[in-house]
């Protein structure tokens, strides 16, 4: 079990990595992990609107299951409210990590999912990438469009904002985050030409058994 410092120090390593790989860059996107802290149960997440590269251990903020955090703090993400039901609707889900990477909002903004125009689209959980309908940033209602469109899935888009992606570990969730990034460049290269072929639901159904025993190593 990883110490509320050592979560910290994650939190931080991965949000600068948001900004120096451009997956997410400056102020935007947002990362969290989930902690008990005092038996109350919540997560540590990003404070909201600062540079990444300017953030210190004391600027990450917990966030109970309930809502609550403390006022005398800094503020938490805007976007804690989907970071919450995440990790209350998914409870074997340890990590959260939204990005507005360049190639996933393009699709947002089209209003676009990634369908199975390659099997890879499998490592989300599913036959294909939802992009969850629009509502403004940090709200309610936002995170019970994402919510809908995570149903058997770890990753989705969200309509002309970005993406979310989440897993066991913070590593895994910032992979799948560069996961659905790579396929969304690569969906938008197959639409400049037409339309791609799209795999059947059976086709998928092989892949979906297949790439859960993919990953080898670290994460
Ligand atoms: P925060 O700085 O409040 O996390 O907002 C960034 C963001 O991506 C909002 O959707
Ligand atoms: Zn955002």
């Amino acid at each position: 079990m990883k110490s509320e410092l050592d979560k910290k120090k994650l939190i931080i390593k991965f949000a600068k990595k948001l900004n120096s790989t451009n997956l997410s860059p400056l102020r935007s996107g947002n990362i969290s992990i989930r902690h008990t802290k005092n038996k109350e149960d919540g997560f540590l997440i990003t404070p909201s609107g600062m540079k990444y590269d300017e953030l210190k251990i004391s600027d990450i903020v917990f966030v109970s299951l309930k809502g609550k955090y403390d006022k005398k703090n800094n503020k938490p993400s805007s976007e804690w409210h989907f970071h919450k039901d995440i990790y209350l609707y998914k409870k074997n889900m340890n990590a959260v990590v939204h990005t507005h990477s360049k190639s996933a909002v393009t699709l947002a903004c089209m209003r676009k999912k990634i369908p199975a125009f390659h099997y890879m689209v499998a490592v989300a959980g599913g036959i294909d990438i939802k992009c969850a309908k629009y509502a403004t940033f940090g709200t309610v209602e936002l995170s019970k469009n994402i919510i809908k469109a995570l149903k058997d899935r770890r990753a989705c888009l969200i309509e002309n904002h970005g993406q979310v992606a989440t897993d066991k570990t913070i590593a895994a969730a910032f992979e799948l985050a560069q996961e659905v990034e790579y396929l969304s460049s690569q969906y938008i290269n197959c639409l400049r030409i037409g339309n791609p072929k799209i795999l059947s639901k059976s086709l998928m159904s092989k892949v979906l058994g297949k790439v859960k025993n993919y990953k080898k190593g670290e994460t």
